[in-house]
């Protein structure tokens, strides 16, 4: 088990600002239960309200959902890493199933945003997860470490990365939650190859409080990355409570917690 478990939710295209302004101000008056790493990536406006309504000494970690590569330029609709980090995200989510079915992204752009949010000091959080086809072939592993290795090409240091594991036939409405034999493969793949490697390995697609508590048991599985389940606040912190309670005793010689993060001492 890594030192956090990491459990975070991306709105995706929801919620206005007053909505985003509550979630953030309950969630600042609940702390962090101990070993859990908290994160929430709003839609791009909402960014420095949640930002600040959590304040500037938070545990919670925000994120953007996505950004370009480039610093600044002729770009018009796009977003760079600069400007969601000014406005407050010190993470970013890249190569979201969405984003790729609907906005042509693809491994090489995504690899070059992983290269550009570590230049400006940001947390990338890549996602790979294969179709529902590849995966009743039986290629799912195959299919995200292709995945995974390109959105880490040209990439030395990858030690701030997270994977998020996200099947394409787990997520969203039309989804089906998997069950732990389902990804217990694809998580022997991505600890075999990028342990010791990247941060953290996420699970995501459709995580709920019914089968969270046994997608965290999955060997491999260093975190929760939800949507449905965590856009009520509420929902959220059920969840953060379940992982709390899901973590293994920490061996006794363990070091303690230096800081709101995971405890490693590397800067977001
Ligand atoms: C997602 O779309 O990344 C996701 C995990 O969504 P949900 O939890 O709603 O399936």
């Amino acid at each position: 088990m890594t030192a956090s478990t990491w459990i975070g939710t991306s709105w995706k295209m929801n919620k206005l600002l007053a909505e985003a302004r509550s979630f953030a101000t309950r969630l600042r008056e609940v702390p962090a239960p101990p070993g859990i790493q908290r994160f929430i990536i709003p839609p791009f406006p909402a960014i420095h309200t949640v930002a600040e309504a959590l304040g500037p000494d938070s545990d919670v970690i925000v994120g953007a959902q996505n950004a370009h590569w480039e610093d600044a330029g002729a770009w018009t609709g796009e977003v760079s890493v600069p400007q969601v980090r000014d406005a407050g995200a010190t993470l970013v989510e890249l190569g979201h199933s969405e984003r790729r079915a609907h906005f042509n992204e693809t491994d090489a752009t995504v690899n070059r945003k992983v290269r550009s949010a570590l230049r400006h000091g940001l947390i990338p959080l890549v996602c790979v997860g294969e179709p529902d086809d590849v995966f009743r072939q039986g290629g799912s592993s195959e299919y995200i470490l292709r995945q995974a290795h390109a959105a880490l090409e040209q990439v030395p240091d990858a030690s701030a990365v997270l994977i998020a594991y996200e099947p394409v036939w787990a997520i969203g409405e039309t989804g089906r939650p998997a069950h732990p034999e389902d990804i217990e493969s694809q998580f022997a793949a991505l600890t075999e190859a990028l342990r010791g490697r990247v941060r953290a390995i996420l699970y995501g697609g459709s995580v709920n409080p019914e089968n969270a508590t046994e997608t965290l048991a999955v060997p491999g599985v260093d975190g929760l990355f939800v949507g449905r389940s965590a856009w009520e606040v509420e929902g959220y912190l059920r969840l953060v409570d379940l992982a709390a309670r899901s973590r293994k005793p920490a061996p006794a010689a363990a070091t303690p917690t230096p800081t709101g993060h995971d405890g490693e001492d590397r800067p977001v």
